[in-house]
């Protein structure tokens, strides 16, 4: 790919999306929004261009990007209006690395443009009710039947699935064998009878997330994301990706930042709060700290799109976004006095959305076992079940 220059992108971005303006406010992280339209158009409008997922193929809906023209085009790309693409973050920020990883061509010819398009929806059936932190026991399980895989068993905190058209579904296909090893990866249409998606409502009120009761419900061997034993490995690159922020934008104001004040900022002055000497302290903190993570999270997906073998740095980098889009809530919240009390309050919903935050994607206590282990060389916890045949272990024998 040519060199790009600032003037060149964001004149053709210009011909394709709307200027981010001083009063632009966008709804982030899903919260309080089950809009899917804009964000569909968004992703319609900017896959010809690649835009939005610029490292991608140009075949699939990116442009074959440098990282260094994915941070220019990430970076002029705040200055104009995204909206929240919560519901297509699976599939942009997950879902679609994974399968430029582990997947045939035929999958990334099928499922890669549809996703960057926003014309398919993803969601990722990974935790059960038994298996969140410790994913590697999932017990739904798919017996091979010919060219098809006959899939049963409960997942629980499926985000998207209500929207979804595919879900990415992490399965037992040998429980003979030790947990990590006997499981395969599936891509499993959302519509297939057998599979039944009830939401779930959260405390921020949104039911965003589901559980999916799955009663053999049957999977082409073709859908099969990697070798069959291999799905901790694939189920890996996607948590990496996760925790990394994703191969794509998120888009929301949650991630507006850097040309113009951000919008979360900017409310706080037209509370009064930002003429305030100590509050003023307190925002320049969160505002540093957030652009720190930004780049945290940069360098993580950089590095595992590098490499093609996602590290812990992910770990690292959704501590820090954790932790700023809490601080961020809190103090918008505070700042609203006894008004941030009620629902409609300044604030509100992303303080009823920020615990969450230290939950999905692996806990805090998970990524900080990953650094501890894996960066910091600290003795491993015991895992006790994990060379022992998972039907032996007291997950397989439940
Ligand atoms: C809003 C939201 C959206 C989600 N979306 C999805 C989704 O789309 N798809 C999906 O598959 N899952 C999703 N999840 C599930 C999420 O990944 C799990 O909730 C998470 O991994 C924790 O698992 P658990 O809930 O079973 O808790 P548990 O694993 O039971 O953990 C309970 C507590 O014990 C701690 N703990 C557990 N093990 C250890 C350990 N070894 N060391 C120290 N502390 C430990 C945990 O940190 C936690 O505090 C979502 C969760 C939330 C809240």
């Amino acid at each position: 790919m040519t060199e790009l220059t600032e003037e060149q992108v964001r004149s053709e971005l210009e011909l394709v999306l709307e200027r981010r303006s001083a009063d632009t406010r966008l709804t982030t992280m899903g919260a309080g929004s089950d809009d899917l339209e804009d964000g569909r158009q968004y992703l319609a409008g900017t896959v010809d261009g690649g835009w939005h997922v610029p490292t991608w193929p140009h075949e699939h809906g990116g442009r074959g990007a440098s990282p260094s023209q994915n941070a220019l085009i990430g970076r002029l790309l705040r200055e104009f209006i995204v909206p929240d693409l919560y519901p297509f973050a699976i599939g942009l920020g997950m879902v679609g690395p994974a399968l430029l990883a582990h997947g045939t061509q035929k999958q990334q010819d099928d499922w890669l443009r549809p996703i960057a398009s926003g014309s398919s929806i993803w969601c990722q059936m990974f935790s059960e009710p038994e298996a969140g932190s410790d994913l590697a026991n999932v017990a739904l399980k798919a017996d091979r039947d010919g060219d098809e895989w006959v899939l049963s068993g409960q997942k629980t905190w499926t985000s998207r699935a209500m929207w979804a058209d595919w879900a990415i579904c992490l399965a037992r296909t040998d429980p003979g064998q030790p947990k990590h090893k006997g499981l395969t990866m599936f891509a499993l249409p959302i519509d297939t009878p057998g599979v039944d998606v009830r939401p779930l409502t959260q405390m921020n009120r949104d039911a965003h997330f589901s559980e999916v009761f799955v009663e053999n419900a049957r999977a082409l061997d073709a859908w099969r994301i990697g070798d069959i034993g291999e799905g901790w490995r694939v189920a890996m690159t996607v948590l990496a990706h996760e925790r990394a922020g994703g191969g794509s934008r998120g888009g929301g104001d949650g991630n507006a930042r850097g040309i113009r004040v951000p919008g979360w900022i900017s409310d706080l002055r037209d509370l009064g709060v930002a003429e305030d000497r100590l509050w003023q302290n307190e925002v320049v903190k969160i505002y540093s700290h957030d652009g720190v993570s930004r780049w945290t999270s940069q360098r993580a997906a950089d590095e595992a799109r590098a490499s093609g073998a996602p590290g812990p740095a992910g770990s690292g980098a959704k501590l820090r976004s954790v932790k700023s889009y809490k601080d961020r809530a809190y103090l918008s919240n505070r700042s609203a006095g006894c008004y941030g009390m009620l629902s409609d309050g300044h604030g509100y919903i992303e303080t009823m959305t920020a615990p969450s935050m230290s939950i999905r994607g692996g806990t805090d206590e998970i990524q900080r076992n990953i650094l501890g282990e894996r960066v910091l060389g600290l003795p491993g916890e015991p895992r006790l079940d994990r060379d022992v045949p998972w039907n032996e272990s007291r997950r397989g024998l439940l």
